[in-house]
């Protein structure tokens, strides 16, 4: 249960002062639903109000407060005109200026013979000075509130700065003290002040250096979620490798037998992968081990082999892919292989329904079913596992930690193989999957060709469809992926539908298309047909993007590349490239380019390293650019940044193992304060995980 400490921060917004269901909706947009939420929406910028010349003086140009005396109001001959206030002080006149003035307020909020202290924008008109809709008016009284630093949030379309300021202003009203869970000697060498005044501080920005991430507050809270976070996997490992594992030796008898049908030779590194895989198999801990291949490295096959020493020992094995189309296609893969081998493969996704799909649990059940391929199907409270001993979890990053706990729960100490085609830096690894054994598929498949990456613009269409053209008859497969306008589905689908038709007057029956939207079947339908050449280019909005098999799909068209983020390009051009013809990939875009886009299209034509790729995105990620944390896997921060704060994970690591070792419970005054903290960055799964212990 959620500590009472924290009931206040994790209220709806609408119970802030001001804040109405119209203004939460806005606020949800920017920040989220809750008290907390505006907490950790942190500054981006910031308003110097502290000059404050007499009129004489003033600059136009910059913003300023000055204290003014009002003298007359002059209220326009007709609407188009503006309202304007006359003003002076000791040393001259200024003119405050509203465009759609309401009298009635005006009057109010600046009474003539009355002192008022005007903050804004200076302009010269003629020859005077005025100021065209002050964003601040107050009384004497509230100078010091005026003549500020004021912060400038981030905002929505229909949020001004003055709503926001005020919610966020509120939400800091109901930040508690909290006790210190930190290492004290971590505090002291930062030179970190408590979290409460590190928040409040963070939001009054003095200069543009309390803006930077590495300002002592921001890293303070930066560090804060980065600790929540090591400390929540590492719950979450230790609780998993509680129970016990199983030790899996195998005769090797179903391997050998999956090896005289495989129509290639394993590579050196996928020997070793398995290697590794199967010591951790024949330990008694329970195995928890990612395999990192970059797209196209053969991880299918080492998680094959690997399944096949577990059914040698009597054990099922399950096989979870993030789509229903991954899930299908993984299935056409393996199932043949496995079949000859003597294995029982079922298929099992959300759209199994009614008879067949109980005739797929007996078998489960029965333990007639060897291997299960599926989604997250595979884990429905219904299904039930004859004795379940072996998972592996394609694409991880689409799950998250707790997913992969529910999977292994439906088998006593069941050893877990997670793959991964996002080449993640090792630090950035560590916030994804905490400390997790690694296995590396450094090397390809022989006989792969470079794959030719070529950037044009948009203008080129007609050039290229030419193109196209000539590598149909030479036999290609083309895959055209449109692009990803907006965060609608339905804009994109638009978008790839227009396109399939516009290549259909060109080419014929020969263009297929899929899309999210399609019904499973369709969805089938569409990659059977180019599958089997039916179809030689196939329309797709992004749901390809993730491990389609195509061997002989040698074209690779995206659209509006620009758009992408560099780990979504890099996996989308890794379904080409992977038979033993010589491949391209057509990168096109729209003007305007901007500098980060131009940048990432160049790191695509230069390499086809993910490792480099991906030590490229964070650069750039770094240059305040979001690329697509999803679909790169990594979990979403708030507070840290990744480029900025990664100096700050290992230490995180270290922190959060060497606390759990020392109060494995979170019982101690700084087990308490740390059990505060995961509450409050809603890792509140780690924590219930604690008890079940
Ligand atoms: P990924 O790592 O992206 O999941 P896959 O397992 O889908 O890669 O393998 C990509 C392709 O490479 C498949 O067509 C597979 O049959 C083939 N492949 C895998 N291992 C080898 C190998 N050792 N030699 C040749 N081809 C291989
Ligand atoms: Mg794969």
């Amino acid at each position: 249960m959620r500590p009472e400490i924290l009931f206040e921060l994790f209220k709806p917004v609408t119970s802030l002062k001001g804040v109405g269901p119209r203004i939460a909706a806005l606020l949800e947009k920017v920040a989220g639903s809750h008290v907390v939420d505006l907490c950790w929406h942190l500054p981006s910028g910031l308003i110097d109000r502290r000059y404050s010349p007499t009129v004489a003086e003033a600059q136009a140009g910059v913003i300023a407060t000055l204290t003014l005396t009002i003298l007359t109001h002059k209220k326009p001959a007709n609407r188009r005109m503006p309202y304007k206030v006359i003003c002076e002080d000791e040393t001259g006149k200024i003119e405050l200026v509203f465009f759609h003035a309401h009298e009635d307020y005006l009057r109010k909020n600046l009474p003539e013979g009355e002192i008022r202290v005007v903050s804004g924008k200076l302009e010269t008109f003629g020859n005077g000075l005025q100021i065209t809709h002050p964003d601040h008016i107050g009384t004497l009284a509230e100078i010091d509130q005026l003549k500020t630093v004021e912060a400038v949030y981030p905002l929505t379309a229909g949020l001004t700065l003055k709503t926001i300021s005020k919610a966020v202003n509120g939400a800091l009203q109901a930040v508690p003290e909290l006790p210190e869970w930190i290492d004290p000697n971590l505090v002291k060498r930062e030179k970190w002040t408590g979290w409460k005044t590190a928040l409040l501080s963070a939001h009054v920005p003095q200069s543009e250096d309390d803006l930077a991430p590495g300002a002592p507050g921001r890293r303070r809270l930066a560090y804060d979620e980065l600790f929540s976070n090591q400390l929540a996997l590492a719950i979450m490992r230790r609780e998993m490798r509680k129970i016990k594992g199983r030790s899996y030796t195998g005769d090797g008898r179903l391997r050998q037998a999956l090896t005289t049908h495989l129509p290639f030779e394993l590579t050196n590194a996928q020997d070793m992968a398995l290697s590794e895989i199967s010591d951790d198999m024949r330990s008694e801990n329970r195995m928890l081990r990612l395999l990192q291949g970059d797209v196209g490295s053969g991880k299918t096959v080492v998680a094959l082999m690997a399944m096949a020493t577990a059914i040698e020992c009597g054990a099922q094995a399950v096989l979870m892919a993030p789509t229903e189309v991954l899930a299908r296609q993984h299935f056409a893969t393996i199932a043949p292989l496995a079949e000859k081998a003597g294995l029982d493969v079922v298929v099992l996704t959300g759209r199994d329904k009614g008879k067949p799909r109980q005739a797929t649990l007996d078998k489960l059940a029965s333990g007639e079913a060897h291997i299960a391929i599926g989604t997250h199907a595979l884990f429905q409270d219904d299904v039930v596992y004859h004795n379940l001993g072996f998972a592996v979890i394609d694409e991880q990053h689409r799950f998250g930690v707790h997913q992969r706990l529910q999977l292994t729960d439906k088998g006593a100490g069941v050893d877990v193989l997670v793959m991964t085609a996002t080449p993640i830096p090792r630090t950035l690894m560590l916030t994804a999957y905490g400390d997790m054994d690694v296995s590396r598929l450094m090397e390809k498949p022989v006989g792969r060709k470079p794959i030719d990456t070529r950037v044009l613009s948009a203008g080129r269409m007609e050039e290229m469809v030419a193109g196209i053209e000539r590598s149909l008859q030479s036999g290609a497969k083309v895959f055209w992926i449109c692009p990803l306008v907006e965060e609608s589905e339905k804009i994109d689908l638009a978008a790839a539908e227009e396109r399939h038709q516009e290549l259909s007057h060109v080419f014929g029956k020969r263009v297929g298309l899929i899309h999210g939207r399609m019904k499973a079947a369709e969805k089938d339908a569409a990659m059977a047909a180019f599958s089997s050449g039916e179809t030689r280019i196939l329309v797709a909005t992004t749901v390809i993007e993730v491990g389609v098999d195509i061997p002989d799909a040698t074209v690779m068209v995206i659209e509006h590349a620009e758009r992408f983020g560099l780990a979504q390009l890099h996996q989308l051009r890794g379904r080409v490239g992977r038979g033993d013809r010589a491949s391209t990939c057509l990168l096109m875009y729209a003007q305007p380019l901007g500098e980060t886009a131009k940048a990432r299209l160049k790191i695509m034509r230069e390499t086809e390293d993910g490792f480099v790729i991906a030590e490229e995105d964070l650069k750039l990620r770094g240059a305040g650019e979001l690329l697509g944390t999803r679909q790169s896997g990594l979990p979403e921060f708030r507070l840290a940044d990744m480029a900025e704060h990664g100096d700050l994970i290992p230490i995180a690591r270290d922190d959060a193992t060497v606390f759990l070792q020392r109060d494995p419970q979170l019982e101690s005054d700084r087990g308490q304060a740390v059990r505060t903290l995961l509450y409050l960055f809603s890792c509140d799964t780690a924590v219930r995980n604690l008890r079940s212990g």
